[in-house]
């Protein structure tokens, strides 16, 4: 079989048998609970708890209106610094609540927000710092949170690649003031469309129980304008579902993650990050870096994957601050960001699920190898 027939997306979800999914559903249709956090909804915000190893989470319909809502509790106002190098939600969810995003450049060894440039960003109307867990990698919490204190602001971490993911002192979404999971089907861990704010305490987790719920507390009681951020009951059971296989599911991924590392390391011109010195990965991506000595452009190189039926993704390419809502912002300019504007142009993730084949690994590499 040619490769040409069989399509390899960057991402698929691994889907157990239909078979696996029945009980769950017959549960929901005997209890008759479809949403407004059922028994499901309830038992998932304890697993996963217990998987993450974080102490409240507040289960959402999707990744973004956690953002949105996680700026709401925090009442988060003025400006908000943040990184151009992320999918396009992290910034949405600052205009959503009427917030400037202020982007600031990346460190060119993790892509994640440069902590030493944060500062320089900072105005009076600064409030928070909204940093991502690019790929999975863990942020310079230490560094941000020491600006964060030092300048009276909050952190808002999107962390919705990091599912999993641990530092030396335990799970990563432990850090900031609050920690935003997206539960997207192309996700490490997926709901179908899910998303979870990760909350230090109990009143906050209140809040943001009432927000997501159009700020209902009680038949009588509306305490806020809230948004309709609920998860349903069949979102939660297919998350339960996905739980029983995460841990074949990462050990497929860090294989996988071994086998590009391996085939592709002595390409030159091309080059793998590193991973950013946490203690557990989740390997949710793969990206390469196309340098400008490698014999064929990225673009090329990405035409050519296609052209053999293979799509990686140009993850993060374009630049949030390129899109037209944000062009225009004085901190959105390319010589204002120079390390997340080369690697935009450089950057290309590679196919990695826990369904791809050793095989199809290695044809992938093959084939870049080819073009050196
Ligand atoms: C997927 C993603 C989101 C949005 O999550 P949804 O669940 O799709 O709304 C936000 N930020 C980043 C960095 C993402 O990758």
């Amino acid at each position: 079989m040619s490769l040409k027939k069989t399509k390899i997306f960057v991402t698929q979800p691994h889907l157990p048998p239909l078979e696996e999914f029945l009980p769950y559903l017959e549960k929901i249709w005997k209890n008759k609970q479809l949403t407004n956090c059922g028994p499901f909804h309830h038992q998932l915000e304890n697993e996963l708890c217990d998987y993450l190893g974080v102490e409240h989470i507040a289960l959402f319909a999707n990744g973004t209106l956690a953002l949105v809502t996680a700026l709401q509790a925090l009442k988060i106002t003025g400006e908000v610094i943040t990184t151009p190098y992320s999918f396009v939600a992290t910034s949405h969810s600052l205009l959503w609540n009427g917030i400037k995003p202020v982007f600031s450049d990346v460190d060119p060894d993790t892509l994640n927000l440069d902590a030493a440039k944060i500062e320089a960003a900072i105005t009076s109307d600064t409030t928070a710092i909204m940093p991502v867990h690019c790929y999975g990698h863990p942020c310079d919490v230490d560094a941000i949170q020491e600006i964060a204190d030092r300048r009276n602001l909050k952190v808002i971490y999107d962390a919705a690649h990091a599912f999993g993911v641990q530092d030396e002192g335990g799970s990563i979404l432990r850090h900031g003031d609050l920690s935003v999971l997206s539960f997207h089907a192309t996700k490490v861990f997926n709901t179908f469309e899910g998303g979870a704010i990760i909350c230090p305490d109990a009143e906050i987790k209140l809040r943001i129980n009432q927000l997501k719920n159009f700020g209902i507390v009680d038949e009588l009681t509306v305490v806020a304008p809230g948004i309709n951020g609920k998860m349903s009951e069949f979102n939660a059971a297919f998350g339960l579902m996905q739980l029983q296989h995460l841990e074949g599911a990462l050990a497929r991924r860090q294989e996988i993650d071994a086998h590009y590392r391996n085939n592709l390391q002595n390409i030159k011109g091309i080059r793998c990050l590193k991973d950013a010195g946490e203690r557990v990965a989740n390997y949710a991506y793969f990206p390469i870096l196309v340098e400008e000595y490698f014999p064929i452009s990225r673009d090329a190189l990405y035409n050519i994957l296609k052209e053999n039926g293979i799509y990686s993704r140009r993850y993060f390419y374009p630049l949030i601050s390129d899109f037209p809502m944000y062009r225009r912002l004085p901190s959105a300019q390319p010589e204002n960001l120079p390390v997340a504007t080369g690697a935009a142009q450089k950057v290309l993730c590679l196919p990695i699920y826990p369904d791809l084949e050793t095989m199809q690994v290695e044809t992938i590499a093959d084939l870049i190898a080819a073009q050196s």
